[in-house]
C-alpha cells in the first residue's frame, strides 16, 4: 500500500487563471466603454470562481476593476468611487425605483457631466443579498436594472431562475442598454458573450474528460430542463432583473 503520488500542480495563467496551454489572455476582445464598471466580488467567488465570469468581464473591459470583500463601508478605494462628486453612481440590483438603464433619457439620467459608475454584485443570490446587508453605503445608491434580451446562456453554474444571469452576461446586457438609451456607443457587445459561449465550451469539455480531476462528472442539464423554485421564493427570485412591474414588490434585500 502506498499513497497515491500527488498530481503535479499543472501550470496556470495568474492574469485569467486558466491552465496555461488555455490562456485567455491573448484572444479576449477589448470592449472599450465610457462607463466604468465596478465588479464587486465576493471572496467565496474570488477563491472558487478565480476563472469566472466576474474575472473573464474585467480582462475585457478597459474601464473596469474588481474590488473584493463583503463589507465595503470601510472600503477605502470603493468609498472613494462612490464619494467622488464626479461620478454617478449606480447599482445593477433590483428595486421598486430601479431606473431601467435601457429607457430613453427623458429622465434626465444620467447627468452629462458625470462620469456613469455601474456597479455589479459578483456573487451568487445569497451572498450578494448579504454584502448588500452589510454596506449600507451600497444600499443607498440608486438602482439599475435591465429586461435582459435572452434568459441565462450559463449552463455551467446553474442558475436559480431565468432572469439570473451571470456577471459577463449581466454587463452586456448593461452596455446593451445603454446604448439603446444613448449614453454609450460601445461597438458590438455582443464580443462578450461570445466569450461565455467559449468559456462553457471549455467548462463542458473539462466535464466530460475523465482525466481531469476536480471537475464534475456528469453533464449539465440544460437551463430549459430545470425545475424552477416555487412559492414565495420564486416570488421573490423573479423580481431580479425584471422590469419595473416584475419588481413592484420587491423592497430590496435590506428590506
Ligand atoms: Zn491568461
Amino acid at each position: 500500500m502506498s499513497d497515491p503520488s500527488p498530481r503535479e500542480p499543472r501550470p496556470r495563467c495568474y492574469r485569467c487563471f486558466w491552465p496555461a496551454a488555455l490562456c485567455w489572455c491573448d484572444s479576449l476582445p477589448v470592449v472599450e466603454t465610457a462607463t466604468r464598471f465596478v465588479v464587486l466580488m465576493h471572496p467565496k467567488e474570488f477563491k472558487r470562481e478565480k476563472a469566472g465570469t466576474g474575472r473573464l468581464t474585467h480582462l475585457c473591459l478597459p474601464n473596469s476593476e474588481i474590488q473584493v470583500g463583503v463589507a465595503f463601508d470601510r472600503h477605502p478605494v470603493v468609498q472613494r468611487l462612490l464619494t467622488d462628486p464626479g461620478h454617478e453612481v449606480v447599482l445593477l440590483y433590483p428595486g421598486s425605483t430601479a431606473v431601467n438603464l435601457a429607457d430613453p433619457p427623458t429622465d434626465g439620467w444620467p447627468p452629462s457631466d458625470r462620469q456613469l459608475v455601474v456597479v455589479v454584485l459578483d456573487a451568487t443570490w445569497s451572498c450578494a443579498r448579504k454584502m448588500l446587508k452589510l454596506s449600507p453605503s451600497l444600499q443607498r445608491l440608486p438602482r439599475g436594472m435591465f429586461s435582459p434580451s435572452a434568459p441565462s446562456r450559463f449552463v455551467i453554474k446553474q442558475q436559480p431562475w431565468a432572469g439570473c444571469l451571470s456577471t459577463l452576461e449581466s454587463v452586456y446586457e448593461v452596455i446593451r442598454a445603454l446604448n439603446q438609451r444613448g449614453v454609450e456607443a460601445t461597438p458590438e457587445p455582443e464580443r462578450l458573450l461570445a466569450v461565455f459561449d467559449r468559456m462553457q465550451q471549455l467548462q463542458i469539455a473539462f466535464a466530460r474528460d475523465p482525466d481531469q480531476g476536480g471537475y464534475r462528472r456528469g453533464e449539465y442539464s440544460k437551463p430549459a430542463d430545470r425545475r424552477g423554485f416555487r412559492g414565495h421564493s420564486a416570488r421573490r427570485r423573479a423580481n431580479f432583473f425584471r422590469g419595473p412591474e416584475g419588481a413592484a414588490n420587491d423592497r430590496g434585500a435590506a428590506g
